[in-house]
């Protein structure tokens, strides 16, 4: 297994002086091709941040980040935004689809902000729509979707660019247990067939269960990477036999910050 990600003591603040917030803390980890990894830890505690970073939407203050084995701070913007488009593939809570699209115009998109939507694309958008289910949904709008199908197609548009890195900040937040199990599953095969490098951050242990590495996160501190099939279980089954817990309303409840997508809305 290659190496597509590596972060060296990777670390950001907001702001500065006493008002500063060190929302991800010497940071360091790695993702090799075919491995897929969530990213845990509680509100605020550097999740989104650290995503978007790897996303090259937003520059660490310090330490590095190389995506096979190029370093994303010694890029100039341009190469960075090209880089980005070939080279990652991401969805965000709000799955930030393109309303007036359909669903696989949304997926086509992604191809031609490339300059590859070709006939191989066309039938590759097709086909990773099909795997994901949504065969008989290709040509309808966003908002003709259920939430499930729309965070689908975010995964379609994620991968269907065969990015080296894919990214996933709460991609069940607005599932319901049934249906983020599926969304889960069925993104953790396409990371492990095609070979891509997955993160996906969640709020619900119970997604684990589909990993291969748990990066539990603390007040912007890796407190703990965890790579036993059997801790890992673990962890998906504490949470699930706990009555009433529902770690997804909690999400719901609290406010983040929008994350931009500057691909679409350029
Ligand atoms: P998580 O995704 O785990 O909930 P975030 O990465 O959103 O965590 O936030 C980590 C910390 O950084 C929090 O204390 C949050 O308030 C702060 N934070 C996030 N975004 C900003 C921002 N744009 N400006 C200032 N502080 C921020
Ligand atoms: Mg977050």
């Amino acid at each position: 297994m290659s190496i597509a990600l590596t972060t060296d003591q990777v670390t950001k603040i907001y702001g500065e002086g006493s008002s500063a917030v060190t929302a991800v803390d010497r940071v360091s980890f790695e993702v090799g091709d075919g491995e897929f990894i969530a990213v845990v830890g509680p509100s605020g505690s550097g999740k989104t941040t650290l995503l978007a970073m790897l996303a090259t939407l937003l520059r660490p203050s310090s330490g590095s980040i190389k995506i096979d084995g190029q370093d994303l701070g010694r890029m100039k913007i341009r190469q960075r935004t090209r880089f980005r488009r070939q080279n990652i593939g991401f969805t965000f809570q709000a799955n930030n689809l393109v309303p007036f699209l359909t669903a696989l115009e949304n997926v086509e998109l992604m191809l031609r902000l490339n300059k590859s939507l070709n006939k191989d694309g066309r039938k590759r958008a097709k086909e990773m729509l099909d795997r994901l289910g949504l065969s008989h949904r290709l040509n309808n709008l966003p908002n003709q979707l259920s939430g499930g199908e729309q965070q689908r197609v975010a995964i379609a548009r994620a991968m269907v660019h065969e990015p080296s890195l894919v990214l996933a900040d709460e991609p069940t937040a607005s599932l319901d247990t049934q249906r983020a199990y599926q969304v889960v599953e069925t993104f953790a095969n396409l990371i492990h067939e095609q070979k891509r490098a997955g993160i996906m951050v969640t709020h619900d242990l119970r997604m684990v269960t589909y990993v291969d590495k748990v990066i539990s996160m603390v007040d912007g501190i890796i407190d703990q990477i965890t790579t036993d099939r059997d801790s890992i279980d673990s962890m998906a089954n504490t949470i699930q036999t706990t009555p009433g817990s529902d770690v997804l309303v909690e999400e719901k409840a609290n406010s983040e910050p929008e994350p931009v997508s500057p691909e679409i809305s350029r």
